[in-house]
């Protein structure tokens, strides 16, 4: 079976870290990472992934402006995108639901059956890698 592929688009390393280090227990994806929106949209254009994490705070290109343009392309119009929100900024999980997201998870991401029961909802029922 081919590895489900994962997109992580995060500008801060620590939550990049955290996040990464997290899907690493939950399962034996492949997973990829950008940290701007642009470097998300032209790796969904080149090779789609089956979930994507989407900070919305971002240099270059913000989370907001990635996901309206994903869903703009044939390929990007299916992907679930998990918004990844602050918790110090009120009303964004709501906003990011309403261009386009799929769901969001606030950060810092601490809680590891929260990462699973998402990606879960998207990728279904995970077994974690042999190394983990
Ligand atoms: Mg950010």
């Amino acid at each position: 079976m081919t590895k489900r592929k994962i997109l992580v688009v995060e500008d801060n390393e620590d939550n990049r870290r955290i996040l990464l280090y997290r899907l690493r227990k939950i399962g034996d994806f492949d997973v990829i990472s950008t940290a701007n929106g642009l470097e998300a949209l032209e790796a969904v254009q080149k090779d789609p992934p089956d979930l994507i994490f989407m900070d919305l705070k971002m240099p270059i290109m913000d989370g907001w402006e990635a996901t309206r343009r994903i869903r703009e392309l044939e390929q990007g119009r299916e992907i679930p995108i998990i918004a990844l929100t602050a918790q110090a900024m009120a009303g964004d999980e709501q906003r990011a639901l309403a261009i386009g997201c799929s769901d969001y998870l606030s950060k810092p991401v601490v809680d590891p059956a929260l990462v699973r029961e998402k990606v879960e909802k998207f990728l279904g029922p995970q077994s974690p890698p042999s190394n983990a």
